[in-house]
């Protein structure tokens, strides 16, 4: 049985997993970089090692310093949290082959899901709809037009190997392919020591609606519903929520959509939780795009959706437990909305904010949670993700969880530096998101026909 976990992460993502363990009295370790000796998850967690400099290619991403971290302090797991090594198979490997348990699927699962491009194919072949696209990466730049041309403009160029939305870019003919092919791989090779790239029909105006999956290590997979995620800058996302408005009006593929995302999880032989990813045009054509094989930023409107604690849950199946409840147990009774608070300026083009957080009062009251690790004080270190907290806001219906998110971002103060609470509630009074109409394209649409200066 797990008794102490390190936490191979920093962050809000380490406090939610700090206060996981500390309800299941489970012991937790801390491993931190020199920029983060003031961060609250060093703080709240039982013990804490330093495991090197700011950067993360010099401390997060250290596998071999946090393994040696996790045997001086005898841990018997390691939750890796997102980003950083959790979608790392190599890593989850090295935890199996140091008798350290990974908080997580197998390595091979990763390592399956992890080729964007076997990925599809894996999950085609058990029935699951795919964005139409070249057969695996393209080699040349001459087959890839070939294959542009086949498929037909516009296309979307993507990294093999791709997260984060970086590496992927559109073409909309022959010319532009020429110039985003290499743009494509120059990003993928950059962020990704990997240059491969494959080639998919671009889907216009799509929603992004996943759905979250938990799997025990004895054959039972389940999903936990839909999140829908289309509210995105440059293909990240920044507001997230469950269920779907686009799903609300169309339950039957809701079902379907469901069954695929279980058949998906089923074909990489998961293990644990999970997000299968899908793109839904207006005609309700779903395609599947990507798995992510570690537990997800929005998380939480799953959680406040359906009263379970997914982090708790990751635990229970890394100890080998069963999943105690079965499809038809799980009820969808809320409705909840996430909004990512990032220390940046919106009305200047998102440019990075880090720095002192003078004042810091984060809301409260009926219906609001705050995953965050800011406080009073606290400054923000620059190497990292500009994401400084989430603000998650559910109620009985959409409309009351819109307007508790309105009320809660009025009262959300953090001073000393910019973020992106004044854009979310722009957002929030928006007609066209509360009518639940936002697709991929709505956020480039919103900026473009909003005044900057109510953001700031
Ligand atoms: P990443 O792993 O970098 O996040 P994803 O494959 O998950 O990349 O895609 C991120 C976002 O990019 C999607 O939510 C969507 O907005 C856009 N996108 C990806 N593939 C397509 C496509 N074929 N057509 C239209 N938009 C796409």
């Amino acid at each position: 049985m797990i008794q102490k976990v390190l936490i191979a992460n920093r962050g809000e993502i380490a406090l939610r997993i700090v206060r996981a363990c500390r309800e299941m009295g489970i012991k937790t370790l801390a491993v931190y970089s020199e920029a983060d000796v003031q961060s609250l998850h060093v703080q709240l967690a039982d013990e804490a090692i330093c495991i090197g400099g700011n950067k993360s290619a010099d401390s997060y991403l250290r596998a071999d310093r946090i393994i040696s971290a996790a045997e001086i302090a005898d841990v018997d797991a390691i939750h890796p949290g997102y980003g950083f090594l959790s979608e790392n198979a190599k890593f989850a490997e090295q935890c199996e082959s140091c008798n350290i348990k990974f908080i997580g699927p197998k390595s091979k699962s990763i390592k399956m899901m992890g080729d964007k491009s076997v990925a599809k194919d894996t999950v085609r072949k058990a029935g699951v709809p795919t964005v139409p696209g070249s057969d695996g990466p393209v080699e040349t730049e001459a087959e890839a037009v070939k294959v542009a041309r086949k498929i037909g403009y516009p296309v979307i160029i993507k990294a093999v190997a791709g997260g984060g939305g970086r590496g992927m870019r559109i073409a909309h003919n022959d010319v532009s392919f020429a110039k985003e092919y290499h743009v494509a791989r120059g990003e993928a090779e950059k962020a990704f020591s990997n240059g491969a790239v494959y080639i998919e029909k671009y889907i216009e105006k799509p929603r992004h609606i996943e759905f979250q999956i938990l799997a025990d290590s004895h054959g039972k997979t389940v999903h936990l519903g839909e999140r829908d995620c289309s509210v995105q800058r440059r293909h990240q996302k920044l507001i997230e929520e469950s269920p779907s408005p686009f799903l609300l009006q169309h339950s039957d593929l809701r079902k379907k959509m469901g069954k695929a995302a279980i058949r998906a999880a089923e074909a990489a032989e998961y293990e644990n939780a999970g997000t299968i990813e899908f793109l839904v045009d207006a005609k309700g054509n779903y395609y599947f795009i990507e798995m992510n094989t570690r537990i997800q930023v929005e998380h939480p409107v799953t959680e406040e959706v359906t009263g379970i604690d997914l982090i708790k849950q990751q635990l229970r199946i890394a100890n080998g437990e069963k999943l105690d409840f079965d499809q038809g147990d799980i009820k969808f009774e809320k409705h909840a909305i996430e909004c990512r608070i990032n220390a940046e300026d919106p009305a200047r083009n998102f440019a990075p904010s880090p720095g002192t957080i003078g004042l810091y009062y984060a809301p409260g009251g009926l219906g609001v949670r705050v995953d965050s690790h800011a406080y009073s004080g606290y400054t923000i270190p620059p190497y990292y993700d500009s994401m400084i907290g989430k603000l998650i806001c559910f109620g009985p219906t959409r409309k009351v969880a819109l307007e508790r998110a309105y009320r809660a971002l009025s009262e959300y103060l953090v001073r000393g530096i910019k973020t992106t609470i004044p854009l979310h509630r722009a957002i929030m009074a928006d007609p066209l998101f509360i009518e639940g109409k936002a697709t991929t394209a709505y956020m480039e649409d919103f900026l473009g026909r909003t005044a900057a200066d109510l953001f700031s």
